[in-house]
């Protein structure tokens, strides 16, 4: 069976969404989203083979490989896009709960005998034990 890293799987789909959100570009402009042209290499092969992307080479004044989605690689990429969205949702949200619920640490009632922070629904202080208005 043969193994696959997943790193090279991350690469894939950080790939797959660049060139969803820029169209055809080229395989250079991809060196900005990956640290090394070997890695970049390998993994825009596993892709073409995938047929998620194909790539061709002009000569554009000097030679150069564009690639693209394949049809069936903008339906991945889409997925993968509304994958990514819906985490950024979640984790949004949970920022906002956050937010919310930060407040409701901080209220609360002092006791104007010891200063101590007690909750606000707290009758007595829950260090001195003096009555709390
Ligand atoms: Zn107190």
């Amino acid at each position: 069976m043969e193994m696959v890293d997943p790193l090279d799987i991350r690469h894939g789909n950080k790939i797959l969404l660049f060139l969803l959100e820029r169209g055809e570009i080229k395989k250079t402009d991809l060196l900005e989203i990956m640290s090394s042209s070997d890695s970049l290499s390998r993994s825009l092969l596993d892709l073409i083979n995938a047929g998620l992307i194909e790539s061709k080479t002009e000569i554009l004044g000097r030679k150069v490989i564009l690639t693209k989605l394949t049809p069936l690689g903008k339906k991945v990429a889409d997925q993968l896009k509304k994958a990514d969205d819906i985490l950024a949702g979640y984790n949004n949200r949970k920022d906002q709960e956050m937010a919310s619920i930060q407040p409701l640490y901080n209220r609360g009632k002092q006791c104007y005998l010891c200063r101590s922070q007690n909750p606000e629904r707290a009758k007595f202080c829950m260090n001195c034990g003096e009555r709390l208005e």
